[in-house]
């Protein structure tokens, strides 16, 4: 038997916790955390990815600022934008989502976040010092992931660990992390040969390579513990992950759903990262 990793049930028990903390800090007289929200364009799935975001602000007491901006914005303007949020002292966290439209530079974007406000974890800054073990904002999905090895009480160290992907905001950074608690950790990508058998020689798989249902069950070593980052849709427009769950869950010892695990957590770490750039900014 399989223990489900229930995203939804710990993404609201952190909400709570950082929706507790939030109140103290009001009630001891001082202002809310605050998070700026960029969406640039009509891009439905940022919309809605947005949408929670802001849901997310709202459960836990931080002030959300949302700001909206048309697919014809310039590069010029947006920066102009960044630099507004980096300088007013009363926002906390600046998220911008992601995809922008093809005018406009990621990097150039993500690199002017004030790194202090880098909610997201991705600015330069925060990377390198995350990958030499300093104090830094850590990107949201990777950091959900490691909650569930708290919560659940699943030994890393010493176990061998493969990360499917190599994204800079779910491969790499979830790899590292995994490294920093001692497991032995292999990164796969589309050039790997040998991927099922690397998979099967694992206790520890993490998949965020977009493709539905692509990990089945004679993949998986007994008693693996499987984290499905994957957000897909199968040919029966169902949302799946990257791991064919109904048959691969019963060779698990710990696995995510998808949907209501690892998406959830995301959010949740994104309110926990914005308390933290607020605390880290009035201490
Ligand atoms: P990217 O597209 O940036 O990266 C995908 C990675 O998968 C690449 O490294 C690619 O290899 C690798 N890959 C693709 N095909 C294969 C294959 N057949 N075998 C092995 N590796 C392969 O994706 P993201 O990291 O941004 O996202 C991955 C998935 O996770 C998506 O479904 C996304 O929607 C989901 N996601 C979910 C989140 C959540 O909160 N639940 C948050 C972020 C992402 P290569 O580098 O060689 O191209």
């Amino acid at each position: 038997m399989y223990t489900l990793l229930n995203g939804k049930e710990l993404s609201k028990k952190i909400k709570r916790e950082i929706a507790s903390e939030v109140a103290s800090i009001i009630d001891s007289g001082k202002r809310s955390p605050s998070l700026a929200v960029v969406l640039v364009g009509e891009d439905e799935a940022s919309k809605i990815y947005v949408r929670n975001k802001i849901k997310a602000t709202k459960a836990t007491g931080i002030i959300s600022h949302e700001y909206k901006l048309p697919e014809s914005i310039t590069e010029k303007e947006l920066i102009e934008t960044i630099r507004f949020l980096n300088n007013d002292d009363e926002v906390d966290g600046i998220l911008v989502q992601l995809p922008l439209p093809k005018q406009i530079s990621e990097e150039k974007i993500i690199n002017l976040i004030a790194p202090e406000k880098d909610v997201d974890g991705f600015t330069p800054k925060n990377t390198g010092r995350f990958y030499i073990g300093l104090n830094s904002l850590k990107p949201c999905t990777p950091s959900g992931i490691m909650e569930f090895f708290k919560e659940y009480n699943i030994k890393i160290e010493g176990k061998s660990a493969v990360v499917l992907g190599r994204s800079n905001i779910v491969g790499k950074p979830i790899a590292n992390m995994l490294l920093e608690k001692n497991a032995t950790v292999t990164i796969c990508h589309s050039k790997t040969q040998n991927l099922k058998k690397i998979v099967k020689n694992s206790d520890i798989v993490v998949s965020a390579i977009g493709k539905a249902e692509f990990i089945k069950e004679d993949w998986i070593k007994k008693g693996a513990v499987v984290i499905d980052v994957g957000i897909n849709y199968n040919e029966a427009k169902q949302l799946v992950g990257d791991v064919d769950f109904k048959n691969v869950a019963d060779k698990c010892s710990f696995i995510t759903p998808v949907p209501k695990g690892v998406g959830p957590m995301t959010i949740a770490m994104l309110m926990k990262n914005c308390l933290t750039a607020y605390k880290m900014r009035t201490k």
